[in-house]
C-alpha cells in the first residue's frame, strides 16, 4: 500500500473532531491551489493543460482569493481566454440559425446546434485540473482508508471513534467498499453504519433541543451541545465546514 497516502490519512484520523476525509480534502486542495499558483504556472506542460481547461468556478474563486501570484494568474487567464475564444466563437458563429424565407425552408437542425453549443460551454466551464487532481487523490485516500481498516487495528479504532464521516464522503467510502471482498466490506460497512447512525441520532436530538430553546419556558435552560447543532448538521450533510458560520449561534447565548 502506498506510504505517501498513509501518512496524511493517519494525520487526518489523529484528530477525532469532524470528518477526517474533509480534512484530507482541504489539505490536498490547498496543496493543489499552491501548486497552480506557484512556479508550475510557467512550465510549458502545465500551461498546455491550463490553457485548455482554465479552472472551475469554485477553484477560480479560491485562486483569486489566494492573491499570491497575480501575474501568473493573469498569464493563465490570458492564454485560456484565447484558447476558449478560438474553440468557441467560430462554432457559435456557425450555429447562428439561418432565417427561414421563401427560398430557404425551415431547418430544425439549428436546435441541436444550439444545444451542442450550450454543452460545449458547460463542459469547458466545469473542466478543472485542480478538480481532476483532487478526485484522483481522494480515490487513493479512500483506497488506503479501506486497506488500513482491515490491516491496522489501531487505525480501525480511530475510524470507529471519529466524530463523524460526512455524507458525501460516506458515499465515497461506500463506493470503495463495493470493491472489497464480502467479508472485508461487511466489517467496514458495519463500522460506517455505527458511525453514521450515532451521528444522525445525536444531531437529531441536538437540533430538536435547539428548536425547543425558542420556547419561552426553556429560556433559562442551558444550550448544552445544541448551540452549533445546525452548523454541525450542515457539515455532516454537505462536507467542507469552512463556510458554515457559527457566529449566529454564538449570538443566541
Ligand atoms: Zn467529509
Ligand atoms: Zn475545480
Amino acid at each position: 500500500m502506498e506510504k505517501i497516502y498513509m501518512i496524511p490519512v493517519n494525520d487526518a484520523y489523529a484528530d477525532s473532531c469532524g470528518c477526517p476525509i474533509c480534512r484530507l480534502h482541504e489539505k490536498a486542495e490547498n496543496n493543489y491551489l499552491e501548486y497552480y499558483l506557484g512556479p508550475s504556472l510557467m512550465e510549458p506542460d502545465t500551461r498546455k493543460i491550463t490553457n485548455k481547461t482554465g479552472f472551475c468556478p469554485v477553484h477560480m474563486g479560491k485562486l483569486n482569493k489566494a492573491v499570491t501570484n497575480r501575474l501568473g494568474l493573469g498569464l493563465v487567464m490570458h492564454t485560456h481566454l484565447k484558447d476558449f475564444n478560438d474553440d468557441y466563437t467560430p462554432k457559435l458563429k456557425a450555429s447562428i440559425p439561418a432565417k427561414a424565407g421563401i427560398l430557404k425552408g425551415r431547418n430544425p437542425d439549428y436546435k441541436q446546434k444550439l444545444n451542442n453549443m450550450a454543452d460545449l460551454i458547460d463542459r469547458r466551464v466545469s473542466s478543472c485540473p485542480i478538480c481532476d487532481n483532487l478526485n484522483d487523490a481522494m480515490g487513493h485516500y479512500v483506497e488506503v482508508i479501506c486497506w488500513m481498516f482491515s490491516h491496522d487495528s489501531e487505525f480501525k479504532e480511530k475510524f470507529i471513534e471519529s466524530e463523524f464521516h460526512c455524507m458525501p464522503h460516506t458515499a465515497l467510502l461506500l463506493r470503495q467498499a463495493a470493491k472489497l471482498s464480502q467479508n472485508d466490506a461487511a466489517d467496514f460497512v458495519e463500522a460506517l453504519y455505527n458511525n453514521n447512525s450515532r451521528t444522525f441520532d445525536s444531531l437529531i436530538a441536538d437540533v430538536e433541543y435547539f428548536t425547543l430553546k425558542f420556547d419561552y419556558r426553556n429560556t433559562d435552560k442551558p444550550w448544552g451541545t445544541s448551540k452549533n447543532s445546525i452548523q454541525r448538521s450542515m457539515r455532516f450533510l454537505s462536507s467542507d465546514g469552512r463556510d458554515f458560520d457559527e457566529q449566529q449561534s454564538k449570538k443566541q447565548s
